[in-house]
């Protein structure tokens, strides 16, 4: 059995940018913020909007006082409209560029003295605002039977269309106005999310067997997905969460489509794509349920990262010109590995619904990450006794920071000027962090316990300041990059992070700008005769980063699992480069 997930699966342009503006704003200014009706037709992150501070506007609203009021992507009636500015609410406006082009469209016809007929569902906020744009010179259409009753005197027509309109009603209608009323005005108002949300699931539909659409069943262009794969003859089941799955009748099918409509949040996507290919792996041996279990424990467990790190430090070794050691590799691997379960068991919520991809197993087991990651510090503490006393002290004083920057808390009298109440809710800290902890472990103790703390030069240090800055570097990169996959989530769950405070494209430019600081150090030192450096080793994980960053903005990996692995493999081919 196959499960393919539509690539346009999920909050579209108009819905994300809404979704963002709200949680932007608690962010910003705390409190609440009020909503012209549902920010987005799905009722589990509705609730979890909600604990945010973000609902809807109640029919008897508090007085206007500057309360922020955000008109969702669907927009509203200019009356509406108006009527919050008289009211003093502060006005937030998400109302989706394209959905904003129909309503001046509406609003340019109407002053014209022509009839505008809106090819939509009645009733439908979208469609409600586009008629208050036509003063009283609006209908809606919502299929071609309709055109034979409106009124035979309706005079000059333009024809505009609710922009998530199926292409092929909106055609027949557009022939039915214009056999009846001969020229008409044609504006095709409908969203290219729509257009290629629809021609995928087309697609996906002459090619599985079954199809499953995910979404809020008071989504509009979500039912709508649903009615058109069921028109074209594919077994199809619209759910709202994996846990309403019929997986009985699905383990009948070899191939099934995965689509979801345009507020359809991804972690729900992902909760249900797992939920198939957790029934897709009953069906397979022993072997292939054996392997994809020792994966998804090495992704979750961070096994993955720590074992990274270590091969990291080979190459390390080798850019510092010291002999390997195992302790060199133990270090890192036991260090990171704690840090990074600890971290996981303090800032992960409780709740494994709120969670996707391989996390959920670690929610479930959080009280075994704690024990593990504790056992693997300790770990890390006595392999650094073992090294010296130096190596000792500095990871004991590592081990010290890492405490007061998880538990520590900024002084009241800062509070003022600095919202954030403990010291790893300060965005980007936590990826900063690691990678300092990487530099540490990876080189600088190493570097201590082999050269001591004298009988070296300039060409040492300038060894270990290269190797540092390439080990941060990469793993800053690899840090952000998972913040970046999990922005959509971090955001409705309130967490710091670098993209969350700097948004996706700040931070792009910022991890480039990185990466490409790290390129012409390892390309320039070595063209200008530096001695030990050797980009041959250095320069393909940088390259590899970089590609793995832009998969990652662009969201071209889907399997949570697979990306896990890609995140990590950086660090991997340094370590084997340097056998070469
Ligand atoms: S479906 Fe299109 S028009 Fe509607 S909110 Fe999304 S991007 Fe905007």
């Amino acid at each position: 059995m196959a499960i393919r997930l539509a690539k346009t699966a999920g909050f579209c342009m108009g819905v994300r940018r809404a979704v963002n503006m709200a949680l932007k704003t608690v962010h910003d200014r705390g409190g609440r913020i009020f909503t012209c009706g549902p920010l987005i037709h799905n009722r589990q992150a509705l609730d979890l909007l909600r604990t945010k501070g973000i609902e809807r506007l109640p029919d008897e609203p508090p007085s206007g006082g500057n309360v922020p009021v955000l008109i969702r992507a669907h927009g509203i009636t200019p009356d509406l409209r108006r009527s919050l500015f008289e009211r003093g609410f502060d006005v937030i406006d998400a109302t989706c560029p394209h959905v904003a082009r129909a309503q001046r469209i509406v609003e340019r016809e109407a002053q014209k003295g022509r009839w505008v007929v809106i090819v939509g569902d009645r009733g439908h906020a979208e469609v409600e605002g586009l008629l208050g744009y036509a003063r009283g010179r609006g209908v809606v259409v919502e299929r071609p039977e309709d055109v034979e009753a409106l009124p035979a005197e309706l005079g000059p027509i333009s024809v505009v269309a609710q922009t998530t309109q199926g292409g092929d009603r909106f055609e027949r209608c557009v022939e039915a106005l214009e056999a009846r009323f001969g020229e008409i005005e044609v504006f095709n108002t409908r969203c290219n999310d729509t257009n290629n949300r629809q021609t995928e699931l087309f697609e996906m539909a002459d090619e599985v067997e079954a199809i499953v659409v995910v979404g809020g069943r008071g989504s509009a262009n979500t039912r709508r997905l649903a009615e058109l794969a069921a028109a074209r003859g594919v077994p199809t089941w619209h759910v709202e969460t994996a846990d309403e799955l019929p997986l009985d009748e699905l383990g009948k099918f070899e191939e099934i489509g995965v689509t979801a409509g345009a507020s359809t949040p991804h972690w729900i996507i992902e909760q249900v794509v797992e939920r198939l290919q957790a029934m897709q792996r009953r069906r397979k041996s022993l072997a292939l349920r054996l392997g994809h279990t020792l994966a998804r424990l090495l992704a979750t467990g961070q096994l993955l990262l720590a074992s990274g790190s270590a091969a990291m430090a080979l190459a390390a070794a080798r850019l510092m010109d010291i002999p390997p050691r195992l302790s060199y590799c133990a270090l890192p691997f036991l260090y990171l590995w704690a840090m990074h379960l600890l971290h996981l068991y303090a800032t992960l919520p409780r709740d494994a619904s709120l969670v996707s991809g391989p996390m959920r197993s670690f929610v479930a087991h959080r009280r075994w990450a704690l024990v593990a990651g504790v056992g693997s510090l300790v770990a890390a503490l006595a392999v650094s006794a073992a090294m010296g006393p130096m190596p000792f002290v500095l990871v004991g004083f590592s081990t010290f920071l890492g405490a007061v920057y998880s538990f520590g808390k900024i002084p009241r009298r800062w509070l003022p000027r600095v919202r954030f109440r403990r010291l790893h809710e300060i965005p980007g800290s936590k990826d900063f962090c690691v990678a300092l902890a990487a530099a540490m472990m990876i080189a600088i103790v190493p570097w201590v316990e082999a050269r001591g703390l004298g009988g070296f030069g300039w060409n040492e240090v300038f060894s270990l300041a290269l190797t540092c800055a390439i080990v941060f570097g990469l793993m800053l990169v690899r840090s952000v990059a998972a913040d970046l996959r999990q922005l959509e989530s971090d955001l409705l769950l309130g967490r710091e992070t670098l993209p969350v405070y700097a948004g996706r494209e700040r931070t792009t430019k910022l991890m480039a700008s990185v990466l490409g600081g790290l390129f012409v150090l390892a390309l320039g030192a070595e063209l200008l005769g530096a001695p030990l450096v050797r980009s041959r080793i250095l320069l393909p994980p940088i390259a590899l980063m970089a590609f793995i960053y832009w998969l990652t903005y662009k969201q071209k990996v889907r399997s949570h699992l697979l990306w896990e692995f890609l995140l990590d493999l950086p660090f991997f081919v340094p370590g084997a480069l340097s056998f070469v």
